[in-house]
């Protein structure tokens, strides 16, 4: 059998399940058994696979078939230009998110947090984009944390980052003059309506915070003002709908200079504010 048979069929297969997007992913699932760039893809489709790859192809589809993401099944996802690791353990990294990191680069910072770091995406990018600066990444599951410090290893990015187990600010200490999150914000209610792909795939408490989507925002920043410098800021994502009620807790905290901001979609993705420079 070619590569290219193999593909059509495994292709054919997610289309009849449903999977929005089934050539694609095929693609890409072949192109990682057969261990080569999917750009290169093209080049090899009239060979004849070889037996490994079929077997490895076969595994792929089987698991997309049960709804795995492709970054978990292929352990890898691009963000910003770069290549992160990825596992069940942490959130699947996604494109509406580089409309946080864009945020954060458009001022300058030496010093950053992020909460709820997870695969690392978010400061690792942040660090990787400003080679002067250094960080502080936090998350309750230690699982995470070590694909976080991996990602940093491979980046290169070890030695201007650190990593601690804990909730939210437990475990932090010193000041930053960058806060950055995207803390789990989906709605217990709401967690019955998500992709099967995130809903039994990617970690849970990444996703909710089994209440009405804004417990995570609350504890940011009942803590966030007593570990920002005078005019510092702070970044978090929300949900689409979340805008309004996330501005209205960054005012309650004494920040200033609060705004709403949408992603490549048009959809609220980020609130940003800033505390007070010292009088
Ligand atoms: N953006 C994710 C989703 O809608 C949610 C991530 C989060 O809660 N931080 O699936």
């Amino acid at each position: 059998m070619t590569a290219a048979e193999a593909l059509r069929e495994g292709a054919a297969r997610l289309a009849e399940a449903g999977i929005e997007g089934a050539q694609r992913d095929a693609r890409r699932l072949m192109a990682h058994a057969l261990g080569i760039a999917p750009d290169r893809l093209s080049l090899v489709l009239r060979d004849p696979i070889p037996e490994g790859a079929q077997a490895a192809f076969e595994d792929a589809i089987a698991a997309r078939l049960r709804r795995v993401p492709v970054s978990q099944i292929i352990g890898r996802r691009e963000f910003y230009g770069r290549e992160f690791r990825v596992t069940s353990d942490v959130l699947d990294p996604r494109p509406e998110t580089e409309t946080l990191v864009d945020m954060a680069l458009s001022q300058g910072f030496a010093r950053v947090l992020d909460l709820g770091t997870g695969s690392g995406c978010i400061l690792l990018t942040l660090l990787a984009e400003r080679p002067a600066a250094t960080g502080l990444g936090t998350d309750v599951s230690e699982a995470a944390l070590s694909i976080a410090r991996d990602n940093a290893a491979r980046l290169g990015l070890a030695d201007r980052v650190e990593f601690r187990l804990g909730d939210w600010f437990a475990p932090v200490t010193g000041d930053f003059d960058l806060i950055v999150s995207n803390p789990p914000y989906i709605a217990l209610s709401e967690m019955p309506d998500l992709a099967p792909e995130v809903r039994d795939h990617e970690p849970r408490q990444a996703l909710t915070d089994e209440g009405d989507g804004l417990g995570a925002y609350r504890a940011i920043l009942a803590d966030a003002p007593g570990h920002l410098r005078p005019g510092g800021r702070i970044l978090v994502e929300i949900g689409a709908s979340q805008g309004e009620a996330v501005a209205t807790l960054f005012r309650a905290a004494g920040l200033q200079d609060t705004t709403v901001h949408s992603d490549m979609d048009g959809r609220d993705r980020v609130v940003a504010g800033r505390l007070p420079e010292a009088k």
